[in-house]
């Protein structure tokens, strides 16, 4: 298949680590015989300093055309003013929104090879393989916000409509039966009436067209222990927007590296967005030793989901799981002993790609 690909790289270790992501696509494309054509486009605080925004409408208009929108990271200390009128991570925001991608997707996976690195028991966290469907565009973060004159009083409004949580919840459903045929949908259904409303239309979306799965509702604080007690009894969850935002950080840490974790914001039509969880890492910008492996993983992600590549996703998912096998590790993940760059990282996995049978 031909596919387009536009690359944000963004700000600090951005364009590094998406520099491995292209790399390894292009050892997909040629593997499995398919064409993909990438574009290079600013956002974030590059963009703003080149052309005071950081989406620039070409980007955007790049981003509406392409299959699939991969980006590194944006931000960083010289835009970190919180009093700044434009700020980096305004681009991505825009962009979501331009995009309307409502869904965020955030895999939580353990690598055994890895598990010893995580904070928690190696018994808690070996076999972690939880698929999250975060709301992305409605609740809390969207809805009204006041504060009085004075200055005493302030309220943040949640909202959601049946068709914001039908949305949601049948892409999750839909990715459930594609796992292992379980649901779990978070909500705080003993307080908040919004909560009440996402429970009944999450039944009636499981009820009335995928009564095939394993379906349970989790009260969003109970959720919070469970993910760090019994994170191996979850498969797809599914959460409105501000539960998921603290869930999914809280699920970081389970595989033991931000450099891992990958992620996709989509919407019902249009390119996916596919991007890394972890931000610029000022700290080691420039230095040739970022983990290159979540924007790898978000890249798989973009042919699973944005080009229907399932095989070639898994593929590059494969490369991964050998490379880390083989104990091949970048710094954040080497506790402690040798470790490659992220050129040499990038060039493993590309290896390991290309060799599998
Ligand atoms: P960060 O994720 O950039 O870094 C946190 C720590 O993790 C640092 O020690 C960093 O070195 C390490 N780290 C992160 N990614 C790594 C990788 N791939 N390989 C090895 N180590 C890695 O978070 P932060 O320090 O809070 O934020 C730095 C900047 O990034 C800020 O300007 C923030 O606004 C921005 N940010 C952007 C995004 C995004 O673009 N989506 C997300 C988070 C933070």
């Amino acid at each position: 298949m031909e596919a387009r690909i536009a690359l944000l790289p963004g700000d600090g270790i951005g364009p590094e680590v998406l520099q491995e992501a292209r790399r390894v696509l292009e050892a997909a494309a040629s593997r499995f015989g398919h064409s993909f054509t990438f574009e290079l486009h600013p956002v974030g605080g590059n963009a703003i300093d080149d052309y005071g925004d950081p989406l620039p409408p070409p980007t955007l208009e790049a981003c509406r055309t392409a299959d699939a929108v991969l980006l590194g990271a944006v931000g960083g200390p010289q835009w970190d003013d919180p009093e700044a009128k434009i700020r980096p991570e305004m681009g991505l925001l825009a962009l979501r929104k331009e995009l309307g991608l409502y869904a965020n997707l955030r895999p939580i996976k353990s690598y055994e090879a890895l598990v010893h690195g995580s904070p928690l028991k190696k018994e808690i966290v070996s076999g972690v393989d939880i698929l999250f469907f975060r709301e992305l565009t409605g609740g809390i973060y969207f809805g009204e916000q006041y504060t009085s004159s004075d200055g005493s009083l302030a309220r943040s409004v949640m909202e959601y409509s049946s068709k914001e949580v039908r949305r949601i919840v049948r892409l999750a459903a839909a990715a459930a039966r594609e796992r292992r045929g379980k649901l779990t949908s978070v909500d705080k259904a003993n307080v908040l009436e919004v909560s009440r409303l996402w429970r009944r239309v999450a039944a009636e979306v499981v009820t009335e067209e995928f009564s095939d799965l394993e379906y349970e509702v989790v009260l969003v604080d109970a959720m919070a222990m469970h993910l760090v007690t019994r994170p191996t009894d979850f498969d797809v969850v599914v959460s409105g927007n501000m539960f998921g935002d603290i869930l999914t950080d809280e699920g970081s840490v389970l595989p033991g590296s931000m450099g891992l974790l990958a992620s996709a914001s989509l919407g019902d039509k249009g390119p996916g967005l596919y991007e890394p969880i972890h931000g610029t890492a000022p700290d080691i910008a420039g230095r040739g030793i970022a983990n290159p492996l979540a924007a790898i993983l978000s890249a798989a992600m973009a042919m699973r989901h944005s080009l229907a590549l399932e095989k070639e996703a898994e593929a590059v998912e494969n490369a991964v799981n050998t490379v880390l096998d083989a104990g091949i590790r970048t710094i954040d993940i080497a506790a402690g002993s040798t470790h490659v760059g992220t050129v040499d990282m990038g060039s493993a996995v590309i290896e390991s790609l290309i060799n599998q049978r």
